[in-house]
């Protein structure tokens, strides 16, 4: 297993500011002093989640014909989540301080501050005084219907605490219309609620997220290795994202450890600025969840194999991943500071974000060299229109074109172009009609004919 221990708290708080002062991520509700756990995505931050789950979409649905869709409603029938054991069973041991009155997930203290006594874990600075530890279930509860009385048990419902019950649930509704046969996939990106006890790491731990679920049907003697090409897809898909395989680690969840109808869970975790932490789990559920809601629901929820016409629970292997872990990995792990000499030859620090075009927020900036040389701003607003709806760019035209490209770095915009008096034709026919094109990562510059833009990009964002 990675090092756990092995941070960076220095380099996590820039990151933090960073995503404030850039439009990434803002606390929810800050205005008011913050909602603990909940987190707004600025221009920024939305454009990452949306590539991110756009790409993950695209091949795990779109490029596979053996996967198909789902979004299932986030209010949830209490039966279901009865079924599937959460109403039960969805819990973590919490403990309290009798002195501050602060709650604590007693199963994980590492690095968690006693309120009082920072320097010190819970239960170790000289007034604490912790209970013992007991169930506190995560499940945000609400009650459906203006008429419902507040304890009618009837009115129950839930914030889903993941997305997956919803497909198990449909899994006969979509078997019927879509005419899978086994394997097959359902997937689905939606929001999932989880009260954490003690939200923490920016988003890592939040209390609203989104996750990026599939449920895969298979026949139980095929399961084991499927799980195993999962976790080799899955891996795969972040470094197509930009997270290099030496920063990923698979702990193989020993059995005392994982959930008690998993017969293999992997864990995929990143070396985040505050530690080494789970970003995905890819498990083996078997036939656990269908056979519960069969038995709970009193409905069939088998599949007929044509072929051997055999009737039987499919068992199912589940890569679950959270958007909002996964963008906060692409961020940590695109955060750069280099030192650069500036135009007048002085030492400065530039600080960009090196994500992968694929997820970059914008994709290029488009810049006239001068804002008052009225040709080179309508050709660079031409150009901006040209590629707006193919892609997220932004013009700008404010203060030297230096400043303009640091701030294209800070956001970690890939490509910036830029109309000038070649461009126009002033230093003679051969460059008329071309823009120089700088790369965020090497600061090179080299000059493209403008009608080429489109399908360069094109190329390099796919
Ligand atoms: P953890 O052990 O970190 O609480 P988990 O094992 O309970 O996570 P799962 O139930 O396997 O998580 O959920 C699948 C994925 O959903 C996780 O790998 C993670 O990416 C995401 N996720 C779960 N809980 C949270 C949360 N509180 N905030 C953000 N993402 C989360």
């Amino acid at each position: 297993m990675a090092d756990k221990e092995h941070t960076n708290p220095e380099r996590m708080e820039k990151i933090v500011s960073l995503c404030k002062r850039r439009g990434f991520i803002y606390q929810s509700a800050e205005l008011y002093g913050g909602l603990n756990g909940c987190w707004d995505y600025g221009p920024m931050g939305v454009e990452i989640k949306r590539n991110l789950k756009n790409y993950w979409w695209r091949k795990n649905v779109r490029e596979r014909d053996d996967i198909v869709g789902l979004d299932g409603s986030i209010l949830t029938h209490q039966a279901i989540l009865t079924a599937s054991g959460h109403v039960g069973g969805f819990s973590d041991p919490m403990i309290d301080c009798r002195t501050c009155k602060a709650r604590f997930r007693a199963d994980n203290l590492d690095g968690v501050e006693c309120p009082r006594k920072p320097s010190r874990r819970p239960g170790h600075g000289p007034e604490c005084d912790l209970t013992e530890a007991r169930e506190f279930n995560l499940m945000f509860q609400t009650t459906v219907g203006a008429s419902a009385e507040e304890d009618d048990p009837n009115a129950v419902a839930y914030l889903r605490p993941e997305t997956a019950q919803s497909i198990f649930t449909q899994f006969k509704n979509v078997l019927e219309t879509s005419r899978q046969k086994l394997p097959f996939g359902i997937a689905q990106i939606g929001k999932a609620f989880r009260n954490e006890i003690n939200p923490r790491n920016f988003t890592f731990r939040s209390r609203e997220f989104e996750q990026m679920e599939i449920e895969y049907f298979c026949r139980p003697e095929d399961a084991l290795r499927l799980t195993d090409e999962w976790l080799e897809l899955r891996l795969r898909f972040y470094e197509e994202i930009g997270i290099p395989r030496e920063k990923l680690h698979v702990l193989d969840v020993p059995d005392d450890e994982r959930a008690h109808y998993s017969k293999k869970t992997y864990d995929i975790e990143y070396d985040f600025p505050f530690g080494c932490q789970e970003l995905e789990g890819v498990a083996y559920r078997t036939d656990y969840d269908l056979s519960r809601h069969q038995e709970h629901s009193g409905k069939p929820l088998e599949y007929f194999d044509e072929e051997t016409k055999e009737k039987f629970i499919p068992h199912v292997v589940e890569p679950s991943a959270g958007c909002d872990r996964t963008a906060l990995a692409v961020i940590c792990e695109a955060f750069d500071e280099e030192e650069v000499t500036d135009a007048k030859g002085k030492p400065e620090v530039r600080t960009v974000m090196r994500f992968s075009p694929r997820i970059a927020p914008v994709k290029a900036a488009v810049f006239p060299l001068l804002k008052k040389n009225a040709g080179q701003v309508r050709i660079a607003r031409e150009i901006e229109a040209s590629l707006r709806p193919l892609m997220n760019v932004f013009y700008d035209e404010s203060g030297a074109v230096g400043r303009r490209y640091r701030r294209q770095d800070e956001i970690g915009t890939p490509f910036c172009f830029t109309v000038d008096f070649e461009t126009l034709g002033e230093k003679g026919p051969s460059l008329k009609d071309t823009v120089t094109v700088r790369d965020r990562d090497s600061m090179q510059q080299e000059r493209l004919p403008i009608p080429e833009l489109a399908a360069w990009l094109g190329e390099r964002l796919r």
